[in-house]
């Protein structure tokens, strides 16, 4: 390769070990600290540098912070595309445009994640859209450092009525940031924001619910389970606001018990019911621990038409990896000791480190103990507005698969 002329570096450079830019080469977006020959200098943590081969080639820009593992997150490839509100805008038409798909006339679907990082090519920055009120989350010190920007493209090319930020991540504090308080971007933003997800209603707390308020990445897994659900009893297991529930009752489940340790998700679950005129008192709503209440059900004898599974991450990391798939087995045991022969076990997993293959090897095994056997019905992992660059798996979390453990 020819070195690259000089009108091209605009930023403090960067430069790579020798033969450490195939990954970059293929289309990963991370650069981590022990492939640095030499940091760039002169910048602050969030600072944008431009990173060269070992032979002085340019490779791309991105944004440094040279606190954390992942010292670089790519930005562009393009040598002449400044980082600025151009860039910015750039990238949220592309996520916009992806998401009209999404945006029907008929408004069936009023809520989505409008930015996936690095998914849509802005490592650090995750905005979810809840009809006029857009809910974000700023993860990196590059991100931080473009947050004005951020905020004045974002209200001018979705026409939002306010802007949210929910700062609120422990992996915040790796990159040297403060974790925020709930705080308003722009515009104004109600205690509550009614929106519509395949036709059903639920009402969203930006300021208190749990990450941004909606698990938006279950869309289509919620919308999967009602041909399970038709005069079964269902048992929805870490239900928060209810959003399994109320798509299996709203097709005719006879009965459905939400069981979640949060108080506030079990008394918006119940209230979902009401909003979608489905009686609350016909079905059962439970503040437990998901563990407990299912070893209570096993030894009472209970049994389910269809269990749904829906745990937070049980592993951050590498190294909880195998604790985790011990609660996962553990889990999946329970709920298949509830099911009746011949139920729907829809079993899912956020956690990033553990697999596909790992979570049917645990529903495979612990089938087995059991003597029963299983037929792999759906897998799923998410919909069109959580794009993952194929070049990074890793930043791949979610699976769910329905079975039938006969
Ligand atoms: N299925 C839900 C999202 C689940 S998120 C939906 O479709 O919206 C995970 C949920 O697990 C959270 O609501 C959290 O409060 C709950 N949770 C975490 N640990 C729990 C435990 N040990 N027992 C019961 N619920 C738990």
């Amino acid at each position: 390769m020819e070195k690259t002329p000089e009108k091209y570096w605009h930023y403090p450079t960067a430069s790579l070990k020798p033969h450490r830019e195939e990954q970059l080469l293929r289309g990963h977006l991370w650069i981590f600290s022990r492939a640095l020959q030499q940091p760039p200098h002169w910048i602050e943590p969030g600072g944008i540098a431009d990173i060269k081969s070992a032979t002085g080639e340019f490779l791309a820009r991105g944004y440094y912070n040279p606190q954390t593992d992942i010292a670089i997150r790519i930005l562009t490839r393009d040598p002449e595309e400044a980082i600025d509100q151009t860039f910015l805008r750039k990238r949220i038409q592309q996520a916009t445009q992806l998401r009209q798909a999404l945006d029907d006339h008929t408004q069936t679907t009023t809520a989505y994640r409008l930015i996936n990082a690095e998914g849509d090519g802005l490592p650090g920055l995750v905005v979810d859209r809840y009809a006029d009120i857009l809910v974000a989350q700023i993860h990196t010190a590059g991100m931080e450092r473009m947050r004005e920007q951020i905020i004045e493209v974002l209200m001018q090319e979705t026409g939002a009525q306010g802007l949210l930020f929910r700062n609120e991540a422990p992996s915040r504090r790796r990159e040297g940031l403060a974790l925020e308080d709930p705080q308003i971007g722009a515009g104004t933003v109600p205690a509550q924001i009614a929106i519509r997800e395949n036709g059903v209603h639920f009402l969203v707390d930006p300021w208190q619910g749990q990450k941004t308020g909606f698990f938006l990445d279950q869309r289509n897994k919620r919308a999967a389970l009602r041909k399970y659900a038709p005069g079964k009893r269902i048992l929805n297991c870490f239900s928060y606001t209810g959003g399994f529930s109320i798509n299996a009752a709203l097709v005719g489940a006879t009965h459905v018990t939400s069981v979640d340790i949060s108080a506030p998700a079990i008394e918006a679950a119940r209230q979902h019911f009401a909003l979608n005129d489905l009686d609350p008192a016909h079905h059962e709503f439970l503040i437990a621990n998901v563990f407990d209440y299912l070893e209570s059900a096993v030894s009472g004898g209970e049994l389910f038409d269809v269990v749904v599974l829906d745990p937070p991450a049980f592993a951050k990391s590498e190294s909880a990896r195998s604790q985790a798939l011990k609660a996962y087995r553990r889990l999946n045991l329970l709920g298949m000791q509830v099911l009746r022969p011949g139920g729907v076990l829809l079993t899912c997993s956020c956690s990033g480190v553990v697999r596909m293959d790992d979570i049917l090897g645990v529903i495979s095994i612990e089938a087995q103990r059991l003597q029963r056997s299983v037929q792999l019905l759906e897998t799923y992992t998410y919909s069109l507005d959580h794009p993952i660059s194929l070049a990074m798996p890793e930043t791949s979390y979610l699976k769910a698969i329905f079975c039938r453990i006969c």
